[in-house]
Order: structure tokens, then C-alpha cells, then sequence
């Protein structure tokens, strides 16, 4: 198949990358293909699903110029040095209807970047990752995509053996904060000023009309990466792995790892079980977002040089998550006359978060289910009510909630249907992925397919999948999420 791949990055001179091929896995089978993100980069499911040997790496296309780029990082806070594309592949970039995507091979082999890795991903965490980047995508928040994941028997060793899978990853870049920290604690202003040029003129052109267009830089970021975490709390994603490297200079969702949708709503949920200390915690989550634009700016400083520019820059993080957050929450619960009502609407938020924590009620469920609530009477009280322990703990904040849906001039089916609209009733819990993981363990990918077409539509009430937004199982309490994979 020819794809029509350019390669901007490889414009870049050759310090901030290796060239290399991708080493090929024997036997390689599809496991699965989005149709969505084909169609994005204007293939259809057959072109898609017949490109295996490409998807793999297998087969390189002829114009491809693959490459496997260099970054530093913070990793749980500490100063981690170099680490770099140890097991991604960038093929190039290709035409889509939402500008040039970045096509990226994940776990296609070693790289001068994998340290002590062998440069491969489990076929476990690649369905993870496959799953999760598009059900991010289908819920309206920024991530980068995932077009096909190929596997292969040939084992990986874990804390078990495992068998290798591929995922093809689509992003407009996968530049992180990490690439800029490379340069800076290398003491290399001169590839600092490149790569920041490079980002500039490519994803933010209207900053160099700026005065100084590094600190209007990060200013965009902090509010870009801001608005990111308000959508993860609002739709209760943990990223697990917040680490400098691991975030996006386009604010999108990246490198999916040990993340967890919050199910049984506890703040202080850590959904990497090798995060003993909590940092990426769900509540850490947006101040962690911050500290680590803070990492971002330390290292744009010698291209900045005004630090009270940079810190303008930083101040405008709290007030952009603030305002999203306001944004997403008054459209959760159905509310729109935000002006009127700013203060007592934060305290009506305050309560709600405190009521699901006292009595552990599912995150997803509580919203979805929150907008049958009648603003006369609490005749349609039940399917939310239902979710609690101790169903009269729900009572008392109804009774604030429908005094303010007094002054909404929405009707019930109105605000319904508004609701339904933010508040996904599909998410992907750990459960469901691990039904399917299993199921493709013993070759069985219906699964995958299943749940990426429940998942695409995850605002739709889909009658036919219900059980996918069920209640997590008993079993699945015993599922635990490390970084391996
Ligand atoms: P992560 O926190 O998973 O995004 O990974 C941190 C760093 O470790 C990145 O530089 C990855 O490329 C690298 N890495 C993780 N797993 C492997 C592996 N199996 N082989 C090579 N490099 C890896
Ligand atoms: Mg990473």
C-alpha cells in the first residue's frame, strides 16, 4: 500500500534523532484496526486491515524515513536524564482532515533510546492503548490515536512471559515537555531554540508575532495542558504516569500506560499500583499538571529570559483549569445561566464531589444516570438514587440541586438529552479491557472489536450493550495496573 508519508521531524537536524528500521516479529497477525482513524488519514477498513505487514514494521514504506527521536524527563519528580523513543518508531507524517498526523510505531524494537529495555510491548497493554486512545477520542478529548495493533507469539518477558504486539499511534506530534528538557539540562541553547522554533512554526504560527514568542508558548501549553486535566477529572480519567516525558507540547492525552477510569469515586484513587506514594493520585492530577509546566518552563528559560514573562505565562494555568472545570461541570449537571449563579454553583459542585466520595458511588453512572432527575418531583429520582449505600444520602443534595434547576428554563427531556450528550454512560473500565485482553490472550479478538464499537459512541444509550456500563464484577476489585508493559 503507498501512504503518502512526509517527514517534518526528520527535518530537524540529525541530534535530535536516530534513523533506524523497525526490527520485524515473525508471524505476525491483525488483531484490530480503527475504522475512525483510518478514515482520518482517508483509508478505509479494507486498506487498513490489508497494511499488516506495514502496521508490524515488517515492511517500511519506500517513502517512510523512519526515526526514533531523543527526550529527557522528570519521572515521579525526580531528574530522570535521558530517556527517548526507547520502543516508538515515527514513520512520518500523513494527511488528515484535521492537519498532518504523525503515524508511530509502538514496540517495533529497540532504538539507541531503550536503555535497559528490549524495546518491545506486550500485546496486554498495547490493547489498553489501542482502546484508550480511542475512546478518549470518541468522548472529545484530546489524544493521540490509535490506528491498528498488530501481534506476534514471539515472547516478552514481564513479570510473566508474554507475546508482542505492535500499535500504530497517530498524533499531530508526539514532541513532549521531556524534548525540551533534554536540550535545556544539556546545556544546548542553540537545539533548544530549534526545537522550540520548530513547534512554533508548526503548531502555533501565530506566536511569532508575539514579543516573545517563547513565553507566549508557554502560556498556550500551561492552558492547553489545564484544559486536559479538567476533561480527565471531569470524565474521571488517571493518567497514572504524569511523568515530563509522558506530556504532550500539544496538550493532547499520550502514552498510555497504567491509566484507570475512577470508578467508586475516591479523590485519592492511585490507579498505578507502582505509585506507592500517590503523586499521580486523581485528586494530584491537576496540580501535578501544573508542576510540571513549571519543569517546562525551567527548561524555556534561556529562550524566555524574562521571568516575570514566564511566570505570567505559568498564573495563567489555575485560572484556565478553573475555568474549564466550570465549564464541563455546569454542563455535567445540566446548567447553563453560569453567571447568575458562580458562588453557590461551586458550593452545589463541593457538595456533590463529598456526597459520591462519602458513599463511594460510581463515577460514570452517577452523571449518566443524574440527568433523569424531574425538577417537580423526585419521581425520576431513582436511577441515580439507587447507586447509593444508603439511598437518603442522596436526598439532601437533590433537594439544593432541583432548587437550582428552578431557574433553568430547559425542560426535563431538554436537559436530559443536554446531558446525556457530556455525561459518557461508556467509558472503559478495567474490567472490560481485561475481558478482552484475556479473550485475545486465547486468539479470540471479537472482543476488541466489541468494545471499540460500544466505545465510539459512548454518549448513546446503545439499549443492545448495556451490560458494557455495568457495575464493575467482584472479580475485578482484585485487578491491579503497573507500569509494566
Ligand atoms: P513510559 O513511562 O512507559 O512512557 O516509559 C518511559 C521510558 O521508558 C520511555 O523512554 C520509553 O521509551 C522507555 N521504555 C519503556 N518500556 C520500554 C521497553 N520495553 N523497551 C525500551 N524502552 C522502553
Ligand atoms: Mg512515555
Amino acid at each position: 500500500m503507498h501512504l503518502p508519508l512526509d517527514n517534518s521531524f526528520a527535518t530537524l537536524p540529525p541530534a535530535f534523532y536516530t534513523r533506524l528500521m523497525p526490527t520485524p516479529l515473525p508471524a505476525p497477525y491483525l488483531v484490530a484496526v480503527s475504522d475512525d482513524a483510518a478514515r482520518l488519514i482517508g483509508l478505509s477498513t479494507e486498506q487498513a486491515s490489508a497494511a499488516l505487514d506495514i502496521w508490524v514494521g515488517n515492511a517500511v514504506p519506500a517513502n517512510a524515513q523512519p526515526l526514533a527521536a531523543v527526550y529527557s524527563g522528570h519521572q515521579f519528580g525526580v531528574w530522570a536524564g535521558q530517556l527517548g523513543d526507547g520502543r516508538a518508531i515515527l514513520l512520518g507524517d500523513i494527511a488528515s482532515a484535521a492537519g498532518p498526523m504523525e503515524l508511530q510505531w509502538k514496540g517495533a524494537g529497540p532504538t539507541p533510546y531503550s536503555r535497559m529495555g528490549d524495546g518491545r510491548a506486550v500485546l496486554r497493554s498495547s490493547i489498553r492503548e489501542f482502546l484508550c486512545s480511542e475512546a478518549m477520542a470518541a468522548l472529545g478529548i484530546p489524544s493521540s490515536r490509535a490506528l491498528a495493533l498488530a501481534g506476534s507469539d514471539q515472547g516478552v518477558m514481564r513479570e510473566t512471559v508474554e507475546t508482542a504486539a505492535v500499535v500504530v499511534r497517530m498524533a499531530p506530534s508526539f514532541v513532549r515537555f521531556g524534548s525540551f528538557e533534554h536540550w535545556y539540562y544539556r546545556k544546548q541553547p542553540a537545539e533548544l531554540k530549534i526545537l522550540a522554533d520548530y513547534v512554533i512554526a508548526r503548531f502555533y504560527p501565530a506566536l511569532q508575532a508575539q514579543e516573545n514568542p517563547y513565553a507566549a508558548l508557554l502560556g498556550e501549553v500551561s492552558r492547553s495542558t489545564a484544559r486536559l486535566m479538567a476533561h480527565w477529572q471531569c470524565v474521571g480519567f488517571m493518567h497514572g504516569v504524569m511523568n515530563t516525558d509522558n506530556m504532550s507540547i500539544l496538550g493532547l492525552t499520550l502514552d498510555y500506560g497504567p491509566f484507570g477510569f475512577m470508578e467508586s469515586f475516591d479523590p485519592e484513587h492511585i490507579c498505578n499500583h507502582t505509585d506507592q506514594n500517590g503523586r499521580y493520585s486523581y485528586a494530584n492530577q491537576p496540580q501535578i499538571g501544573h508542576w510540571n509546566c513549571y519543569a517546562l518552563a525551567q527548561a524555556l528559560m534561556p529562550l524566555i529570559d524574562d521571568v516575570p514573562a514566564a511566570q505570567l505565562a505559568l498564573d495563567s494555568y489555575q485560572p484556565a483549569f478553573a475555568a474549564q472545570m466550570d465549564l464541563l461541570l455546569h454542563a455535567k449537571l445540566g446548567l447553563t445561566q453560569l453567571e447568575q449563579h458562580g458562588a453557590a454553583d461551586r458550593a452545589l459542585f463541593d457538595a456533590m464531589f463529598a456526597m459520591m466520595q462519602t458513599y463511594g458511588v460510581d463515577f460514570t453512572l452517577f452523571f449518566r444516570n443524574l440527568s433523569q432527575l424531574r425538577r417537580a418531583d423526585s419521581s425520576g429520582d431513582r436511577a441515580v438514587r439507587d447507586l447509593f449505600i444508603d439511598a437518603t444520602g442522596f436526598d439532601g443534595w437533590a433537594q439544593q440541586y432541583r432548587a437550582r434547576l428552578q431557574d433553568e428554563p430547559a425542560s426535563d427531556a431538554e436537559r436530559q438529552q443536554a446531558m446525556n450528550r457530556v455525561n459518557p454512560r461508556y467509558v472503559l473500565r478495567n474490567y472490560l479491557a481485561q475481558v478482552a485482553i484475556e479473550k485475545a490472550q486465547n486468539k479470540d479478538y471479537s472482543e476488541i472489536q466489541r468494545l471499540l464499537s460500544v466505545l465510539r459512541r459512548p454518549y448513546d444509550e446503545q439499549e443492545e450493550n448495556a451490560s458494557y456500563a455495568a457495575l464493575p464484577p467482584d472479580w475485578a476489585s482484585h485487578l491491579e495496573v503497573s507500569c509494566s508493559s
